[in-house]
């Protein structure tokens, strides 16, 4: 592939990094939802989000080329990603895919402006990796739904003002024929909220209790029966946003940075470790840029998305394993508990969520195994 930019995307470079270094969040703008907010507000107006979205429902347009760059300078001016992130990534792309003409009217731009925040409700206590054990049950009564279930690690259901849900409709034929996705309102009576705390202290996703939940039956996304269908797309788009979320060009600044200032840039023992890291950093950067062209030329394989997914998780946490034993003993202190610089630790437990969001390490392996290698179904 042709590696070098024309002039125009040189120019739209140096337009992002420069719109970058002057509007970034302020540190306590990152520090509360509302900077956030503000954030993906200024983003929007910039015309950077929902890059390649139609522009009548208020997408940047722009191409995968300036997609790419954008990601890029957002990376290298250690911006942070949208708190709309996850309706940006895969519930907008879902509703501009099978919703109706007024979905797409009521629901897409809103989440471009952060008007709208999503959760999305997958995983139950029984049915993570099987979508098909899915519990949760919409029954038709009238012109609506009632809905009752349980919903588990919701990430920002405790923020968010729509769900994007999977629920079983019927228990009729093969189980993945009964799925359907309902797009419902938070404030629904009925719905009940429960913040589960993580390892790093965060409380970032949730229990969600569903009783008795009515809402009507043109809550659908699709038809009745597609929702493995939907999720199953959205997912994919999920593993990709994960995978080029994680920034390796930046971690690799930050280890060495903190090999510098721990005195060790010069032991041959980390030198040694950073330099096989700054290599895989090199070929993930490489093989974003591959799938880039892929995309370029229409060969782009979705399920490419979940061997990404798998490797940038691997080699994220271990750059934060790095972080911490470079560190020493206070690589083991998180910020505020007398530690400076690039915070190893909350990144140490942090990125431990990786292995599983998503969908698990395991599952990605099997999707590889089975959907890139075609090896046969076990
Ligand atoms: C940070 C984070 C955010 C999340 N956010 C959301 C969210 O917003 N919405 C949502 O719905 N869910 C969310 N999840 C949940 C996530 O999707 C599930 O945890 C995940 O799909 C795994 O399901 P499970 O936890 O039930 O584990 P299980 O499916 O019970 O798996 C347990 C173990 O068995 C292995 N396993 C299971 N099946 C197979 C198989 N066929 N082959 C090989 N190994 C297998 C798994 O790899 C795992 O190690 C989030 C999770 C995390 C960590």
């Amino acid at each position: 592939m042709d590696l070098s930019y024309t002039p125009e995307e040189e120019a739209f470079r140096k337009r992002v990094r420069d719109w970058v270094e002057a509007n970034k969040p302020t540190r306590e703008e990152r520090g509360s939802h509302g900077g956030h907010l503000a954030w993906q507000a200024r983003l929007h107006e910039a015309g950077f989000l929902g890059a390649s979205w139609p522009v009548e429902h208020g997408g940047a347009g722009l191409s995968e080329m300036e997609q790419a760059i954008l990601t890029e300078e957002m990376a290298r001016g250690d911006a942070p990603q949208p708190v709309g992130t996850m309706g940006i990534t895969w519930v907008g792309p879902a509703i501009l895919k099978y919703g109706s003409d007024a979905q797409k009217k009521r629901f897409v731009s809103r989440i471009l402006s952060g008007e709208d925040l999503w959760a999305t409700g997958y995983s139950e206590p029984n049915a993570g990796s099987d979508m098909f054990n899915t519990q949760t049950r919409a029954v038709p009564d009238g012109d609506d739904y009632v809905i009752n279930g349980q919903k588990v690690w919701t990430t920002q259901a405790h923020v968010a003002n729509w769900f994007f849900l999977l629920v079983r409709t019927s228990s009729d034929g093969h189980k993945v024929a009964g799925l359907t996705v309902l797009l419902i309102p938070m404030d629904t009576p009925g719905v009940e909220v429960r913040p589960i705390q993580q390892i790093t202290g965060d409380s970032e996703f949730n229990e969600v209790f569903l009783r008795d939940v009515r809402v009507p039956r043109d809550s659908i996304l699709g038809n009745e029966g597609q929702g493995y269908e939907i999720v199953s797309s959205a997912l994919i788009n999920e593993r990709a946003g994960i995978a080029s979320g994680i920034r390796f060009d930046r971690s690799l600044e930050q280890l060495i940075d903190t090999a510098r200032a721990r005195g060790v840039s010069k032991d041959p023992v980390w030198r040694q470790e950073i330099a096989d890291l700054a290599i895989k950093a090199r070929i993930m950067r490489a093989s974003g840029l591959r799938v880039l062209s892929d995309q370029l030329h229409g060969r782009f394989t979705p399920h490419t998305s979940a061997a990404m997914k798998c490797i940038s998780t691997l080699l994220t946490q271990r750059f934060s394993e790095t972080g911490v034993a470079i560190e020493g003993a206070k690589g083991v202190l998180l910020e505020g508990e007398g530690r400076e610089g690039v915070d190893w630790a909350y990144r140490y437990l942090s990125d431990r969520m990786y292995t599983i969001a998503g969908g698990t390490s395991e599952i990605q392996r099997n999707i590889v195994a089975e959907r890139i290698l075609g090896l046969p179904r076990r």
